[in-house]
């Protein structure tokens, strides 16, 4: 039992206590891992901390105990990682598999916006720089276990990506590689938003030689075309006195209808059912749905 062969995760961001968006993603990759045997972790993802919002860490995990989400083992906090995250950002710099960018946003948008890797050979100094990592065989496609074989054409998807920011924090798209390396995560199931970035987290696998996850990237929740329910467009925060029908409104989001002798059964009742259930290809295949005013239904 010491390598299951199935760790799965969910990894919030703790900008706000978890809404509907962030509860699908949590049901998705939880029942993923349960129909699997499998593990499934949580990892607070706070590594971004001008956006972090005190306490909504404590909010997140109320929110999933509340919907008998329950996580297995410890919960792993990025900003316990730091350490671990430089030795790799200094490894990749020493092998010059890295390298110190100064470029500025609006340069680069000059440019045309896609970073042409205009500091590579540059030897810029490290002060006030950015630290890029030279994807020289960037991988562009990748089989979805939901959506099948994904080809990546945005020419930025593939760009010399950022690893530690100009401003001292570690890149999302290193550290949720790093992190998943860490955890032994076997399968990732999360939000299509993130699908272009999967390139660059493969790229980042086959750099640091280690074998990458399977993905499966479900839709996302959307108040209109284009701009997913999210912390800045007013997601309601979950409410609490209604966990189970809560879920079956995330379950239903995912294809997953709850028959009606289960209309009024508890979270546990619920999950148990739909891990049964469960089966990628029956998922929604579409990158996102629009829910559109969620305050109003899902609160
Ligand atoms: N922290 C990310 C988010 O909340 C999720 C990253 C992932 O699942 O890989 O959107
Ligand atoms: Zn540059």
């Amino acid at each position: 039992d010491k390598f299951p062969s199935y760790i799965g995760r969910f990894a919030p961001s703790p900008s706000g206590p978890l809404h509907f968006g962030s509860l699908i993603a949590a049901v998705a990759s939880y029942l993923d891992a349960r129909a699997h045997q499998g593990k499934w972790l949580l990892r607070i993802e706070d590594i971004d901390t001008p956006r972090c919002i005190a306490g909504a860490d404590k909010a997140i995990c109320e929110a999933l105990v509340a919907h008998e989400l329950l996580w297995d083992g410890d919960i792993l906090y990025q900003s316990q990682r730091l350490a671990e995250y430089q030795s790799v950002v200094d490894h990749l710099l020493q092998l010059q598999q890295a390298y110190y960018c100064t470029c500025t946003r609006k340069e680069i948008k000059a440019q045309g916006g896609v970073y042409p890797g205009t500091c590579r050979l540059a030897k810029r100094d490290s002060e006030g720089a950015a630290i890029r990592v030279k994807l020289d065989n960037p991988v562009t496609t990748f089989n979805d276990r939901i959506r099948g074989r994904e080809t990546i054409t945005e020419a930025h998807a593939l760009e010399d990506t950022i690893i530690k920011r100009r401003d001292g924090l570690f890149a999302y798209n290193l550290v949720v590689v790093l992190d998943d390396i860490y955890q032994q995560v076997t399968h990732v199931v999360r939000g299509s938003d993130i699908l272009p970035t999967t390139a660059t987290h493969l790229s980042l696998y086959a750099i640091l030689g280690k074998p990458a996850p399977q993905y499966a990237h479900i839709p996302v929740a959307a108040v209109e075309k284009g701009r997913k329910l999210s912390k800045q467009n007013r997601a309601a925060p979950l409410n609490l006195a209604t966990p189970s029908q809560n879920l079956m409104q995330a379950l239903a989001f995912l294809n997953i209808i709850v028959p009606d002798y289960l209309r009024t059964a508890n979270c546990q009742e619920i999950l148990h059912w739909a891990v049964a259930q469960w089966n990628c290809n029956k998922l929604p295949p579409q990158s996102e749905i629009i829910v559109g005013g969620c305050k109003s239904t899902y609160h």
